[in-house]
């Protein structure tokens, strides 16, 4: 069992149900905060409380145990699927995790096909107190800039957008595991993994 897929899972899928911790808590005779510890991985369910919990959560121990998202979750759920549409016109960012028809000022998008983050697109972390300070080697020129960075986790995602003539660097706060999106202006999206 890995505590941290399954707590992420019992998250996802706590969340879907819409209910707070302090919910589902309440039909597993169990305190919010014992929720709160499984979820962020401090904790883990009592064997014998993962057959209801799966129950109450519509999925099966097994899936529980592993921290596997259901199969017929998978599209719509994870957002480590996600897409990245812009338009080249206004430049608005789309995103997705499904299949989706994406379309911007009358034009229909596609998404943005992801390469691995090459020397000129790289991000350096830096760990601080309460979140993480990332910087670009990258000109900010209006000609060729860094038009926004994304950090995507299992069940979240923080876009930030960037403009030209702003300093190549930003604050974000996620789950240290995930993936990284850096989209340049001029040579697209570059992907890493963390
Ligand atoms: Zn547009
Ligand atoms: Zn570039």
């Amino acid at each position: 069992m890995d505590n941290q897929k399954t707590g992420a899972l019992i998250r996802v899928l706590r969340m879907e149900k819409g209910y707070t911790q302090q919910q589902l808590a309440e039909q597993l005779n169990v305190s919010a905060k014992t929720i709160s510890k499984w979820e962020t991985a401090a904790g883990y369910p009592d064997i014998s409380l993962i057959t209801q919990l799966a129950q109450i959560l519509d999925t099966t121990s097994e899936e529980l145990l592993l921290g596997n998202m259901p199969n017929d979750r998978q599209n719509g759920g994870n957002m480590k699927r996600i897409k990245f549409y812009q338009c080249e016109l206004c430049g608005n960012v789309l995103t997705s995790t499904g299949n989706a028809t994406i379309s911007c000022c009358g034009h229909k998008l596609l998404p943005l096909k992801a390469r691995i983050m090459d020397e000129a697109h790289t991000i350096h972390i830096e760990e601080l107190d309460d979140d993480f300070f990332i910087t670009f080697t990258h000109d900010m020129t209006k000609e060729h800039h860094i038009c926004f960075a994304a950090w995507v986790s299992y069940d979240r995602v923080m876009l930030v957008r960037m403009y030209p003539e702003q300093n190549a660097e930003l604050h974000m706060n996620l789950p240290r595991r995930g993936d990284f999106y850096v989209c340049c202006s001029k040579d697209g999206l570059f992907h890493m993994k963390l």
